[in-house]
């Protein structure tokens, strides 16, 4: 295929070696495959959480925007200062914040009382705090050794106009859309949201809402994958139940292709005789890798259908948010333009024994909480089967086992990935 976004060449690549690919070895491909999305738009402050900066965004002001007070005082010309001894200086009038002097240039000899905020008033170059001088009705009187600059916050010393606060890439952070309210910036051109075309397939699902038949099961695969795409900031567009019959899942994917950057299907990637994912894949698009030593999560198809991206993960409930999260959601965030996302893992102490086979990574689930001690611990969740979904919910972290790692014991230390942070 000519239009192919893959930047790989898939022939060359091992999609049916015995031997599975590492997490990150899988993930070095989609990487390298993977390009932002095309397009941008302007978007209120207001409703541009969560989306990308598509361009650095410049300061039209300077932060402070004018030379202002650092404390409560007397803002004067430092030159009146006396070498030893005192000096005696005329109060004017003052400086409150939003409320500035209103007189001309202050002259030599005189001062004027000044808030922390307030604008410092032409003439004056220093401040001296009330607690170092002396006044008595309109009458100041002041010492010397202070510094030219006291107590004087410069316009420009947070922020110069022209500086970038913002640069391409920045995901829009409440904090972030402060620092742009406060620059009087009202709109931002953010990247266009991904679109991203997912199905479900399998016999045996129920929609929500319907009456499931003998031996059938809810489709959860859908919710938790619209859950996902919609958090991250994504545009999802739920492509419903596809059966496992060969056209059907052919004309969802023409579908899908058609509408999506990017597809995602659950399901139908093993080799039973109603798994149609890979084959219809390598019919209409390209495969990337199949195999992958990790649990939950093998197997797991990447490649491209037309011009979109194509995820083909797992059929297992916990399988599908996991690999989500390891390669789809990093791989999203490229796409939306943000640079490659670095995975937070904290070094916590396990008290619960884990069993865990060496050769593949494990993604168990785990509950942070704080011990008598006021130390942050974890613990499992339980049962760890990639069906039991109860497990995601009452998880509030992966507990990721490397590799090598042959299982743990109450006390040893492990590396967890949080679910939430504050962002
Ligand atoms: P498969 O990869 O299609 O063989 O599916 C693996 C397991 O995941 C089977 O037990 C399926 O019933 C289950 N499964 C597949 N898709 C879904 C879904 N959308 N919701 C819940 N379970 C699913
Ligand atoms: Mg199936």
């Amino acid at each position: 295929m000519t239009d192919s976004p893959l930047a790989f060449d898939p022939s060359c690549m091992d999609d049916y070696d015995p031997h599975s690919l590492t997490v990150d070895q899988a993930w070095e491909r989609i990487r390298q495959a993977i390009a932002p999305v095309a397009g941008a738009e302007l978007l209120g402050i207001a409703d541009a959480l969560g989306r990308v900066v598509s361009d650095d965004v410049p300061s039209p002001i300077a932060v402070p925007p004018t030379d202002n007070s650092a404390m409560d005082g007397y803002a004067l010309r430092y030159a009146d200062l006396p070498a030893e001894g005192t000096a005696k200086l005329r109060v004017v009038g003052e400086s409150f914040a939003g409320r500035p002097y209103a007189g001309a240039a202050v002259e030599a000899g005189e001062t004027v009382r000044i808030m922390t905020g307030a604008v410092i008033p032409a003439g004056c170059d220093t401040v001296l705090m009330q607690e170092r001088v002396e006044r008595d009705g309109d009458s100041l009187r002041v010492s010397g050794g202070y510094r030219l600059g006291e107590n004087v916050r410069s316009a420009g010393d947070d922020i110069r106009p022209g500086q970038n606060v913002l640069l391409a890439g920045t995901r829009l952070t409440p904090a972030a859309l402060g620092v742009l309210a406060s620059l009087g910036i009202a709109e931002v051109k953010v990247r266009r949201r991904p679109r991203v075309a997912f199905f479900s397939t399998g016999d045996e699902l129920c929609p929500v809402g319907q009456i499931p038949g003998p031996g059938d099961i809810y489709d959860s695969n859908r919710y938790t994958l619209n859950a996902m795409i919609r958090r991250l900031g994504a545009d999802p567009l739920d492509l419903g139940v596809v059966r496992d019959r060969r056209q059907d899942v052919r004309d969802a994917f023409e579908q899908a292709a058609a509408l999506g950057d990017m597809v995602i299907t659950s399901g139908g990637v093993s080799v039973g005789e109603a798994d149609f994912v890979k084959e219809t894949l390598e019919e209409m698009g390209q495969v990337g890798f199949w195999k992958i030593a990790m649990k939950p999560g093998r197997p797991l198809a990447f490649g491209s259908l037309g011009r979109a991206f194509f995820f083909g993960l797992p059929g297992n409930p916990v399988s599908v948010m996991a690999t989500f999260y390891q390669f789809v959601q990093p791989a999203l965030r490229l796409m939306m333009g943000e640079p490659e996302p670095t995975p937070v893992l904290v070094p916590v102490r396990c008290t619960s024994r884990l069993k865990k086979s060496a050769g593949r990574m494990e993604l168990q689930r785990g509950v942070l909480a704080y011990d008598e001690n006021g130390r942050i611990t974890v613990s499992t969740t339980g049962l760890q089967g990639s069906h039991v979904l109860t497990s995601m919910a009452r998880a509030n972290c992966f507990i990721v086992l490397p590799l090598e790692n042959a299982g743990v014991e109450p006390g040893d230390t492990v590396l967890i990935q949080p679910f939430e942070g504050l962002i």
